[in-house]
């Protein structure tokens, strides 16, 4: 069949291999993609968000598969756009409706729904400009460190932990009454800090079945041992050591299966992957946030370890018959080290040319930020490669990439060499 992937980092580019290894992928297109996604897939111009200029090229193509790879289209209702299109609506849409993209779109909606369906997370209460005052003494009965998030999409920024109390108060003020977060902040949820180690599990669902991909923990700050600004990701680890069976029992019985129910009892159309960001606190499971899709850099891990047809597997899922296929794993851990531009996630340059891809031995690379210019390759955004590998441990397949690491070189070019530290 003829596939679409719509997005452009490196999620979307192992999303690319995936499908294109599958003996059911006969067009694949990847918008708007990259120089990586270029040498699987033919890449399209088009914005994903622009539902119009997607629907003509679906249907000029004849696409019979949609996979989306960032939120933004699923939070503004992709799935249903499709849905209520008489020509596209056979048309696989992978993701979530947009009630159901609402768990990442609006953190208190995701709260409400934990709080309905029993879903282990931290306590918290939501507040508008209107209860400021509210919320200031709200923040009193809180111990440090205080959480505040913004309710709405915020490209990962929206989420300030304080451990001051007035600097709390204070900036509870600047997002919902001075909009520091603009209309994503004019509902602040105040929560409840947990204290523990993350880690994030994947789920593949049609609405009634689901299927638990490979788990993965990612480092999100730009420093080693976890210090400095957050990035998107600066590398990822799976499967994550500390989830063993009898915790993933856990995570399974507590949060996996009530969410699937949920989705079910509030009749939510969702044909797509939950990735749920977790808390392990002690040896138990707390939901620190939902996202509606695959994430980056963890895609470049999971994918990899998942030894199904891709798009038989989304092909089940689209047509609500999960329960027919068996999901097998690799049992050999992945890592993903994450090259980014000097300065990201602050200032940073672009246009800067990619030496060594063609030396790389025993690794993937896998594109983020990259374009084709000239028969070379440039840089072209913050993160800028996600170098993968697989090894009888996390460790060894660590040991792999930055191998190959060492061979690939762009001015300026930095990655963590730390990742894993926090797991022995
Ligand atoms: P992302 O950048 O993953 O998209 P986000 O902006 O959607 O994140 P969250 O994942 O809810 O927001 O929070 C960001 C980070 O803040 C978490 O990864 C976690 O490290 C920390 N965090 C959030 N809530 C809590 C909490 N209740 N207790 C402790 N840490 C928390």
């Amino acid at each position: 069949m003829n596939i679409l992937i719509l997005g452009a980092g490196g999620r979307e580019h192992a999303f690319a291999v995936k499908i294109k290894e599958s003996a059911n992928c006969s067009n694949l297109f990847v918008a708007p993609g990259n120089a990586g996604t270029a040498q699987v897939a033919e890449n399209v111009n088009l914005k994903v968000t622009n539902f119009e200029a997607i629907r003509e090229f679906v249907l000029e193509k004849n696409i019979q598969m949609v996979v989306v790879g960032p939120e933004d289209p699923l939070v503004e209702g992709i799935y249903d756009y499709f849905q209520e299109d008489p020509d596209l609506k056979e048309v696989m849409l992978i993701g979530p409706s947009k009630r159901g993209a609402l768990l990442e779109g609006s953190k208190e909606r995701a709260k409400e729904f934990m709080g309905i369906h029993k879903i282990p997370t931290a306590a918290y209460q939501s507040f508008t400009a209107e209860s400021l005052e509210a919320g200031k003494k709200f923040l009193e009965t809180l111990n440090a460190p205080y959480v505040l998030k913004a309710d709405g999409l915020a490209a990962g920024k929206g989420v300030l932990i304080l451990e001051d109390l007035a600097e709390a108060k204070q900036e509870l003020e600047n997002m919902l009454v001075d909009s520091k977060f603009g209309a994503a902040g004019a509902t602040v949820v105040i929560e409840e800090f947990l204290e523990g180690i993350e880690l994030s599990v994947f789920v593949l669902t049609d609405g009634k079945n689901y299927k638990v991909l490979p788990t993965a923990k990612d480092y999100k700050r730009i420093g080693e041992g976890n210090t400095g600004l957050n990035t998107g990701g600066m590398g990822a680890i799976s499967p994550v050591p500390f989830a063993n069976e009898e915790f993933m029992k856990k995570v399974e019985e507590r949060i996996i299966k009530p969410t699937i129910e949920g989705l079910r009892e509030e009749k939510i159309d969702y044909k797509g992957f939950v990735f749920i960001g977790l808390m392990k606190v002690g040896d138990d499971p707390y939901v620190i946030e939902y996202n509606v899709r695959m994430g980056d850099p963890e895609t470049e891990v999971v994918l990899p370890r998942i030894e199904n047809d891709l798009v038989l597997l989304l092909q089940k899922t689209a047509q609500q018959r999960l329960d027919e296929v068996e999901v097998n794993i690799k049992k050999e851990s992945a890592v993903t080290v994450v090259l980014v531009s000097g300065g990201y996630p602050e200032d940073y340059e672009k246009s800067k040319e990619i030496s060594g891809l063609d030396n790389v031995d025993g690794s993937v690379v896998y594109h983020a930020g990259t374009t084709q210019k000239d028969g070379k390759i440039l840089s072209s955004g913050g993160r800028v490669l996600a170098v993968t590998s697989f090894g009888k441990d996390y460790k060894e397949a660590l040991k792999k990439s930055y191998q190959n690491v060492d061979k690939l070189h762009f001015d300026k070019m930095y990655y963590r060499k730390d990742l894993g530290f926090d797991l022995s």
